[in-house]
């Protein structure tokens, strides 16, 4: 037989999606398996926002929508960038997508030349580098300092950037440092961008999940930012639709113009259903989405209490998103030897630091979106095994 896609070949499955699935399996042999190694949220998708999707059922809307998405979401879309994020977007630059890892993929569809630099900051969300690569480009790591909070400095940044880089990828909250970036932060990419004519996709897919008064602001809303940023956002994380599969991407007209194409002659759109709840998520009362952050909270500082009780593992700040980034620091294990360790006998799923980057190495991510009982269990089983590491 010939032989198969090399491209395709050389990128690794997703570490975070393959480890959620094989703890599921376990759990489904009758296991106690506690399965912190995907990012979903516990809860299930508001009943209003179900109701929305049923509704549009029963009435029929069950062919194909408008490709690029329905009015009243497009329209939901630009109305939340104008009040939330102080962006002024028109339809025209929009585009709902199944999913942010598709919004985020269409985007570096529409962006990238084969051999173009894309700058990822380390410790990164395991698929940007790869969806780089399957698009043509060249994932430059930036590694930031563990030492000081993985915070991004613009003088870091320009060395990485060279004649071919043409995007800055930023997550913020950070999956998986937890991070939130500051002000000055925000600063320093906008100037290293604006500096080297660069784009920025921001992926603010966790935007609303904040702890201990952070503040996420969208680095389109700063000055000179709007033309040269693609907003990645989308309903999984912060309206607990994760099976839904939708998303948005916000993007300057050229860029949202040529990601539409590649929308039309790959996934055509988004499901027409998910479309009216998403809409009825953006215009409906917020209160859900408070109630999750609340709960979330809660266990956020129940886990970073309890870690403080274990010498051996330390976490980064938890300023955002639902991850506890945990460094083992005494012992020399790989990160992905103490994440199958975790597994084989604490029956704890995890995903080892490295898949986030060499940056990560010394790390591994806990997802804490999941009930407190086993976040307790969780907190037993660490306590017994790290000092064996
Ligand atoms: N960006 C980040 C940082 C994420 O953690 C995720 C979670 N999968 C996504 C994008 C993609 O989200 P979705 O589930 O909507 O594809
Ligand atoms: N974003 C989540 C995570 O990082 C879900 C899995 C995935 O899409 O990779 O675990």
């Amino acid at each position: 037989m010939k032989p198969l896609s090399k491209l395709v070949e050389s990128v690794p499955g997703s570490p975070t999606t393959l480890m959620m699935q094989k703890g599921r399996e376990l759990a489904a042999q009758g296991l106690d398996v506690i399965n912190l190694a995907g990012g979903e949220p516990d809860f299930d998708t508001p009943k209003h926002i179900q109701q929305a999707a049923f509704d549009a059922i029963a009435a029929g809307d069950t062919h194909y929508p408008p490709p690029f998405g329905k009015p009243e979401l497009l329209d939901a879309i630009c109305a939340k960038l104008e009040r939330e994020n102080n962006v002024q977007a028109v339809p025209e630059q929009l585009l709902v997508t199944p999913g942010g890892k598709w919004a985020i993929y269409t985007a570096l569809a529409a962006l990238l030349n084969e051999g173009d630099e894309v700058m990822v900051l380390d410790p990164a969300w395991v698929s940007y580098a790869p969806m780089v690569r399957l698009n043509l480009g060249v994932a430059v790591h930036v590694p930031l300092p563990a030492d000081d909070s993985f915070r991004v400095r613009a003088a870091q940044l320009e060395e990485y950037v060279s004649e071919k880089t043409k995007l800055i990828m930023v997550c913020s909250p950070s999956n998986p440092t937890g991070r939130v970036l500051t002000q000055p932060e925000l600063d320093d990419i906008a100037a290293v961008a604006q500096r080297n004519d660069l784009y920025v996709l921001s992926d603010e897919i966790y935007e609303h999940i904040l702890y201990d008064g952070a503040r996420h602001r969208s680095i389109a809303s700063m000055p000179g930012m709007a033309e040269r940023t693609i907003i990645i956002n989308g309903f999984s994380k912060n309206y607990a639709m994760t099976g839904w599969r939708l998303a948005w991407v916000a993007a300057p007209l050229p860029v949202a113009k040529l990601a539409r194409t590649y929308q039309t002659q790959t996934v055509t759109s988004a499901a027409s259903f998910a479309m009216v709840a998403g809409a009825a998520a953006l215009n409906g009362p917020q209160e859900c989405v408070h109630e999750m952050v609340a709960s979330y909270a809660q266990r956020r500082n129940f886990v970073l209490e309890a870690l403080d009780e274990i010498p051996g593992i330390r976490s980064s700040p938890i300023e955002g998103a639902f991850y506890l980034f945990a460094e083992f620091t005494q012992t020399e294990m790989k990160s992905l030897d103490v994440s199958q360790r975790l597994l084989e006998d604490g029956l704890i799923a995890s995903t080892p630091g490295i898949a986030f980057g060499e940056a990560g190495e010394g790390y591994v991510r806990f997802s804490f979106a999941t009930g407190m009982t086993d976040l307790e269990k969780t907190v037993e089983r660490l306590a017994r095994i790290v000092p064996t590491l």
